[in-house]
């Protein structure tokens, strides 16, 4: 039994973890690596293992650095199934389709940009083929993978059909389990079912993006939006808000009309442009399996939870274009969520100069983007390659966080603590991933490994 982690394992991209059992090869993730473009392209076309020799792929949750790579491996001769829940089915096809298209841009770009043709690491059609091979299942059934070795998905509490995977085997005679974490979620977010309370494992594999810090609490997450809503409504201002597509933007429609409900706001327009977004609130809708009791409760009580008396879904460029005429208060919610692509371009540029208007940053924005230049609030920032001065006011929400804070993280090894023969930390910053090793042996869990990238560990 061995495993091997060839994406993030010290850094937070790219996830693919390889586990090796009783002659069984099981890929865990196939997640495109995202960094600088030339080592990007080479990572992400380049697959370290042959992907004809996997006998099962499983996925545990549909965002990019987890699920973009797959359609690579079957366009590269896999020929087996990919497991997931069925609402990761549906993020995938239509987020694994919106990356082809991405990928089609940047290859465009390239090949002007080199004067040379560069191929697009996947087409649309690769999307469908792979799809094509997916075979949903449902939290907490227990199934046979392959011959001698059974998983189980279990609820990670993260985005939407986000799983946990058990994975039971035998191994020199004795059963053997390994839970694969994938990303770990919080308890109490809006929208989602808690995380999983986990059942002993002999050994973890486990995510380290906040290994170094915790989140505000979620609990005041409602009055703060509520105030950031009343502050800039009273200004007579727009509130711009950058949002991923998936998970960010529901939990904030979902959280609006909770405060609707309760008249905590003032009546204001709400616009929702970016198709992706659009798209992925519908497949939420079909999902209701992965709904928390107090999301349910509400509609009953009140009907869809992402609609609201005055929002707009915006699909097609006019409409998103009609809105750089707003002159009234309004909240605008778009996408990339990092400020780096996508239509919250045009909108910050139409409103960052303005004092009455207010940016309200929800996600994280990694360095080197317009978003972390936002958050670092400085007098000056440029957008498609003009200066604007940053007048409006930034707000920071930092308790939307969709993965585990460094108390929760270690909360949920302390499970382990019995049984656990190896603890596996992958996903993470090398800060993050030592910070919570240490904080794992203070705890008295001795046996914890930061993966490295390409290195198998016999087990
Ligand atoms: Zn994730």
């Amino acid at each position: 039994m061995r495993v091997t982690s060839y994406g993030a394992a010290g850094g937070v991209t790219g996830s693919k973890h390889l586990l090796e059992v009783n002659g069984h090869r099981i890929l865990f993730d196939c997640g495109m690596f995202q960094g600088r473009r030339e080592e990007s392209d080479r990572r992400n076309r380049g697959l370290p293992f042959a992907p004809n020799e996997l006998d099962a792929v499983v996925l545990t949750h549909a965002h990019i650095d987890h699920s973009g790579v797959m359609p690579v491996l079957t366009k590269q001769g896999y020929r087996g199934r990919v497991y997931m829940t069925p609402a990761t089915r549906d993020l995938c096809a239509i987020m694994l389709l919106d990356s082809a298209h991405i990928q089609a841009r940047d290859a465009e770009w390239l090949s002007k940009k080199n004067r040379s043709f560069v191929a697009p690491l996947y087409h649309p059609e690769d999307v469908q083929q792979l799809m094509k091979h997916v075979m949903s299942v449902p939290y907490d059934e227990r199934f046979e993978l392959l011959p001698g070795v059974h998983i189980t998905f279990r609820d990670a509490g993260h985005v939407l059909g986000s799983a946990m995977v058990m994975v039971e085997c035998r191994h020199n005679g004795a059963a053997k389990r390994f839970l694969f974490g994938g990303d770990l979620g919080r308890k109490n977010m809006p929208i989602l079912r808690d995380p999983w309370e986990p059942e002993p494992a002999d050994f973890m594999m486990m995510e380290s993006t906040y290994g170094n810090r915790d989140h505000d609490p979620i609990e005041t997450m409602e009055d703060k939006l509520a105030a950031v809503i009343e502050n800039t409504h009273r200004r007579g201002g727009k509130i711009i808000v950058p949002s991923f597509a998936l998970e960010r933007a529901q939990e904030i429609i979902y959280v609006l009309k909770r405060l609707e409900k309760r008249n905590a706001i003032p009546p204001i327009p709400v616009y929702v442009d970016s198709p992706l977004t659009v798209n992925i609130t519908e497949i939420f809708r079909l999902h209701p399996e992965c709904f928390d009791t107090e999301i349910r409760t509400l509609m009953a009580e009140a009907g869809d939870p992402f609609q609201l008396k005055q929002i707009e879904y915006v699909r097609n460029v006019e409409d998103s274009m009609e809105l750089n005429a707003l002159r009234k208060p309004a909240i605008i919610i778009s996408a990339s969520g990092m400020c780096e692509t996508g239509r919250i371009l045009h909108h910050l540029r139409n409103n960052c100069e303005d004092d009455r208007n207010t940016i309200l940053i929800v996600g994280f924005q990694a360095k080197n983007t317009l978003g972390r230049r936002i958050v670092e609030r400085e007098r000056e920032i440029k957008i498609f390659g003009i200066k604007c001065r940053l007048n409006a006011e930034v707000k920071i929400m930092n308790a939307f966080s969709a993965h585990a804070g460094r108390s929760e993280l270690i909360g949920f090894a302390k499970k382990f603590k019995d049984r656990a023969e190896r603890i596996f930390l992958v996903h993470g910053e090398d800060e993050a991933l030592e910070a919570l090793a240490s904080g794992l042996r203070a705890e008295e869990l001795s046996n914890v490994t930061i993966q490295k990238e390409g290195v198998p560990v016999e087990l």
